[in-house]
This record gives structure tokens, sequence and C-alpha cells, in this order.
């Protein structure tokens, strides 16, 4: 006879602690099968060797070792959900799938059909809200259409914060309830076609001191003094709720609000999903972008002459990760100087970002390039040399990441800076007129 059981599906959770569809499926009345699928659509578009993938790998790792400390283990399929759960079927007796929401266009077009397929099974589906404080619908204006602009937002949301305050789901205290069997299938990354990246994730720093001095040392990138959550938010192995906390406790809410940005776009892809390709302010997309390939090469590999554009994008491909301070510069170089189109920005950080998120790499790639929600006026244009004045004087972090920056090989600037600018205004206000 099959075991009768419930599921709870990992995805963007990847721990034990604090999460909140976990917490329902242990305090349900059946057993539960901790389950992990490899989806291929995600997977079939990366690389080999992609650095989140390894990543995900050693925290599954890392929670199938707590599991099998207590009697259970990790079950991992690779495939398309709909056929392994077709496949765990044949297996189990299932009664309720639970889970948390994922937000983003492709997930949540996935869980649709999921839901109707185990429907049609009469089998469950839940799902909770787990990687945001609000979401969706949560945080409107008072004629309940989604704020646009951060500032109003930001207020609300820590209004409502303030009054709500936080609720943790100790799922952790709960783990007797997975089923007892130490065997299920755990593919290794080889099983799932990937190797081993050479790159690691950064773990992440939060303490209060960071927190907050936060205000104070965050341009500045050479201080390396930024949290490095962004990987950690994106997969859930931290939860949110817990560096929130931590962040409202502060005398200085700054590191607060940034959470509450990453919230803020959240909501906007959620409302405007057409934002994933097209501009938010549709007027930016009549700008005659000049798309050069050779130029975009250059900005790719850090060859673009101006050192602090360069040390950002080989600390990127070096590392997966890049600076806030010099994302912006070398975002807004991209679209401005090189009058490059946004998406094509947007997808070489989709690549290349640990911290990958989608709603956050949109809402400031549109933020660079002025086509966004709440997005930096056309006409700001950053200049790549006096930005080294404001965040980088003493050539720290361009010493270590473009070295090369004063050798005899290294590239004379591919525009000149006066020029770049007035040809962005022109064409710029030629498209917006
Ligand atoms: P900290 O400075 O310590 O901030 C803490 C957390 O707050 C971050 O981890 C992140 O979750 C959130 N946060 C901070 N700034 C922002 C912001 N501007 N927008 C949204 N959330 C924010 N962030 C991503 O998480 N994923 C992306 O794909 C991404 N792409 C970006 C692309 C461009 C062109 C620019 C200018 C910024 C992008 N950011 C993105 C925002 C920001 O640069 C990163 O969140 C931050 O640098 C990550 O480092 P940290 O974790 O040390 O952040």
């Amino acid at each position: 006879m099959k075991l009768s059981i419930h599921i709870f599906w990992f995805r963007r959770d990847l721990r034990l602690d604090d999460n909140c569809g976990l917490l329902h499926a242990l305090k349900s009345d059946k057993k539960v099968l901790p389950l992990f699928i490899f989806d291929e659509e995600i997977l079939n578009k990366l690389p080999k060797d992609d650095a989140r993938v390894s990543f995900i790998h050693q925290q599954l790792e890392h929670i199938n070792n707590q599991l099998t400390a207590i009697g259970s283990s990790l079950a991992i399929y690779h495939g398309k959900p709909i056929e392994v759960y077709n496949s765990l079927l044949e297996k189990y007796n299932i009664d309720t799938v639970f889970t948390n929401h994922d937000y983003e266009p492709y997930a949540n077009k996935r869980d649709l059909e999921i839901k109707d397929f185990l429907a049609s099974e009469n089998i469950q589906f839940k799902t909770y809200k787990d990687q945001v404080i609000f979401e969706r619908n949560e945080i409107v204006k008072k004629d309940g259409t989604p704020y646009k602009v951060y500032t109003p937002y930001s207020k609300k949301w820590l209004e409502a914060f303030h009054f709500k305050g936080i609720q943790f789901f100790p799922s952790e205290e709960n783990l007797e309830n997975f089923i007892q069997n130490k065997n299920h299938p755990f593919l290794t990354l080889e099983e799932v076609g990937f190797t081993e990246s050479a790159i690691k994730v950064e773990s992440f720093k939060v303490s209060t001191k960071l927190i907050d001095a936060y205000e104070e040392t965050r341009n500045y990138p050479a201080k390396n003094s930024t949290s490095r959550l962004g990987t950690h938010l994106r997969f859930g192995t931290v939860s949110v709720r817990k560096m929130v906390d931590k962040g409202s406790k502060s005398n200085n809410i700054t590191f607060l609000k940034e959470l509450i940005w990453r919230e803020f776009f959240m909501q906007i892809l959620w409302h405007f999903p057409q934002t994933n390709k097209d501009s938010f302010k549709p007027k930016y997309d009549r700008i005659l972008w000049i798309n050069n390939e050779k130029n975009f090469d250059a900005w790719c590999k850090g060859e673009t002459g101006y050192p602090l554009v360069d040390a950002g994008m080989r600390e990127l491909n070096k590392t997966g990760f890049m600076h806030n301070r010099v994302r912006m510069l070398v975002g807004s170089f991209l679209c401005k100087h090189l009058l490059i189109d946004w998406r094509w920005g947007e997808a070489y950080f989709a690549e290349k970002l640990h911290d990958y998120e989608q709603s956050s790499n949109i809402g400031n790639w549109q933020w660079v390039a002025g086509c966004g929600v709440d997005a930096a006026p056309y006409f700001r244009i950053f200049n790549p040399t006096t930005q080294i004045q404001k965040f980088d004087k003493n050539l720290e972090y361009i010493k270590k990441w473009a070295p090369d920056f004063q050798e005899l090989t290294y590239p004379t600037p591919i525009v000149e800076h006066k020029f770049a600018r007035e040809r962005c205004l022109k064409i710029y206000k030629e498209a917006l007129q």
C-alpha cells in the first residue's frame, strides 16, 4: 500500500528555520516528504559551471545533513516539475503539496500549471508568503492601485510594519514530522549535468555594527562594508524576517530601507509583468540605441578605458558580485555613454550576478536608463572620472580590480565623455519629445 504523505517543495527558501510554508506542512496531520526539483526549464539556460547552481547544491547538502541527523533525508529530482510529481504519484499517496510563493513571471505560470495538475489528481496545492514582509497588494495606495514611487511606498511599508510587527515561523522546532527515511534520492551536481564552479558565493555578514555604520560606509566600494545578503535572500538561505528584524532595531534605518527597495521592485514586477521586456515608461522604447557590439564587448570585459567602470566589470566577471555604487555607474555608462539598450546590460548581469533577482535587476536597470518607475532623470549622466573622486579617491578599489589602469597596455577610453554626454542628451531628447 502507498504511504499517505504531504510534500514540502523547497524552491527559493533553502533553509529549515523560520520557513512559513514548511512550518504549515510540518504542523499538519501527515508525515512530510522534503522535496527539491532541479527544474530543467531553468537549468537548460545556464552554463554548466554556474556558481549559483553549485551554491544551491551546497545548500541542499547542508539541509540533507541536518535531516539525516534526525533520521530523514531530502529527496532531489531533476526534470520538469509536472513529470516529477507524476512519478512521485506512483510511490506515494500525496495529500497536499506545501510550498512558498514565488512571484516571478515564469514561476507564476509554472505554479498555475502545477496547481491544475495536482487538482486533477485531487491533491491540494498550498502556498505561503515567505520571501518578503509585504507582497503583491499588501502595500498599495488608498485607491488600491500600486505605488510607482519608492518614498511613499516605503513610508506606508514602515507604517504597516510598525503596526503589525513580525511574525516568525519556527519550522525548526517541528522537524520530527519529516518522513523517517534516510535514503531518498539525493542527486550529485554531476548527475544534474553540472560541475562545481571555481567561483564561490560569499557568506553574508549582518552585524549590528555593519547596520549602524551602513549609511556612512555603503557608498565606498573599497570598504567592502555591505551585507552580501543578496544571494542569500534570493535563494532563501536566510530568513528575510530575521534580517528585517535586525535592520529595524538599529537607530539608523538606511539598511532596512534597502530591504524595502527589494520589496518595492518585487511588487512592481508583480503588477507590471510586461516590464521584464518593456520599459515602464513606453516613450523610452523609442530611443534609437546604437547597440555597437564591439563597445558592448569592451564593456563586458572591463576594457572601456574608464578605470572605475572597468574595475566594476572585472569584479563582476571574477566574483559574481559588484558593489552597488559601481553597478549604478557601469549601468549608466552602458545606456548613456555607449547608448546600448538597457536590456543588453540586464541580460549580462542576469548571467553573471550571484544575487541576480529578476525584479531588482530589471528595476535597477530601468532606473539607470531612466525608463523605469521612479527612475533617475535621463539628463543625470554619471561622469565616470569624477565618480572616482567621490567614491574611490584613494584608488583602492581600482587598484584591486583594474591594477593595469596606469600601464601603457591599458585601453584608451572607447568614447570621449563630453561627446558621449551630449550625444546621449540629444538622442534621449529626440525620443522623448
Ligand atoms: P546591501 O547594500 O548590504 O543591501 C542589503 C540588501 O538590500 C541587498 O542584499 C538587497 O536585497 C537589498 N537592496 C539593496 N539595494 C537595493 C536596490 N537598489 N534594489 C533592490 N534591492 C536592494 N540587487 C539584487 O538583489 N539583484 C540584482 O539582480 C540586482 N541588480 C542590480 C542591477 C543594477 C544595474 C543596479 C544599479 C543594482 C542592482 N541591484 C540588484 C541592487 C544592489 O546593487 C544590490 O542589491 C546590492 O549591491 C547587493 O549587495 P549587498 O547584498 O551587499 O547589499
